[in-house]
């Protein structure tokens, strides 16, 4: 089992900004990511902006250095991230852009753009082979697989489905497509809620496989036909497509995981991560509530392994002998998405804490 270098450097919130990012900086370093951004490379940054109503969401302070040294290598970063499945001010670009301005991200303050890497209603996609067990190949969003080099900036916290959301969460729910996002949460198909429908019949004009029938009152999906691939529910502006948050916890993760490696197939080793371990919740910044913290911060881990860095948080997050995730949900293994990720070659469990002094 190969073992790889994870590079942390320790840091409270409550430290003066200044000091962090000039450590931010040397870490960048550190971590080797100066080989893997290359002049005029268009950067992706991979954030998350924060549900409305969230107040412990990664602050735009700790992505405008990254913004920085990104850009002294001559490369064009901008800072993304996708639409979700579920009814939020992030289901569509234009109102997850205005969301991502009332947190503090905008142009003057990070010094990069935000551009939602799935489009307008999460539905520029494509799809990456990736020959793993479930999947052969997964959905993911157009402008993440385009971009030439990648910074994976994800957020430790718990999570209600998976146990940890941290780098791998980030990268295989993060970077999927609507269609991707779908196949990780759903054994189901879509179903239309006849109270909530008009009949108006858009979500029939987009369905590739003409699944749905327009009745006088209300729309039918054929399940026997619908392939899953979630367009009714990007287009409906009615809120009337819904699907069942079926898949198990297991399961899911396996899911994540996967669509995690079409990523890490596509961009060959073209990609950094750092996982900021502050600020860590019982849920993660999907939860649109202002929570408190369960852990004291910890700092920030940088290195090129996923598997390796969030086996390297529920190691540094055990308290009384319970991780993140045990403090969080003890009834769901987060263990699942770093083993099965590790069979599937997503990266190592096996790695080397390097505690820098800098
Ligand atoms: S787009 Fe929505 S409201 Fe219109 S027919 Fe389809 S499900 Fe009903
Ligand atoms: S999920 Fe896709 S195939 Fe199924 S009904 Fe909706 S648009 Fe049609």
């Amino acid at each position: 089992m190969q073992t790889c270098n994870v590079h942390l450097i320790r840091f409270k919130t409550t430290d003066p900004d200044n000091k962090v990012k000039s450590r931010l900086k040397k870490l960048f370093h550190k971590a080797g990511f100066d080989k893997i951004i290359g002049k005029n490379d268009l950067t992706a940054l991979k954030v998350h902006f924060g549900e409305k109503g969230n107040n412990t969401f990664l602050p735009p302070a700790y992505i405008e250095p990254i913004v920085r040294i990104v850009k002294s290598f001559g490369a064009k970063p901008f800072v993304t991230d996708t639409n979700v499945l579920y009814k939020s001010a992030r289901d569509n670009a234009v109102d997850h852009i205005t969301l991502a301005h009332e947190h503090g991200f905008s142009l003057k303050t990070i010094g990069a753009p935000i551009i939602i890497s799935d489009g307008i209603a999460g539905r520029n996609e494509i799809e990456i082979r990736i020959d793993a067990p479930i999947n052969k190949s997964v959905s993911l969003a157009v402008d993440l697989v385009t971009a030439n080099s990648l910074i994976v900036i994800s957020h430790v916290t718990g999570h209600i489905n998976i146990g940890l959301a941290a780098t791998i969460k980030n990268m295989g729910m993060g970077m999927a497509s609507r269609k991707g996002k779908l196949t990780q949460h759903s054994v189901s198909k879509p179903m239309i809620n006849q109270n909530k429908c008009t009949a108006c019949g858009i979500c029939a004009e987009w369905c590739p496989e003409n699944a749905i029938n327009v009745g006088d009152n209300f729309a039918t999906i054929d399940e026997t036909i619908c392939i899953g691939c979630g367009e009714c529910i990007a287009v409906c502006r009615f809120s009337a497509v819904k699907f069942k948050w079926d898949n198990s916890s297991t399961e899911l993760q396996k899911q994540i995981a996967e669509h995690a490696l079409g990523i890490i197939k596509q961009k060959k080793g073209k990609i950094g991560y750092f996982t900021f371990l502050i600020k860590m919740t019982q849920d993660c910044d999907c939860f649109g509530v202002k929570s408190k913290p369960i852990i004291d911060d910890i700092g920030v881990l940088a290195g090129k392994d996923p598997v390796a860095i969030d086996q390297a948080v529920l190691d540094l997050t055990i308290i009384n002998n319970k991780n993140i995730s045990e403090l969080s949900y003890p009834n769901i293994d987060a263990n699942t998405q770093l083993i099965y990720g590790e069979k599937i070659g997503l990266g190592s469990r096996s790695y080397k804490l390097i505690d820098e002094k800098i």
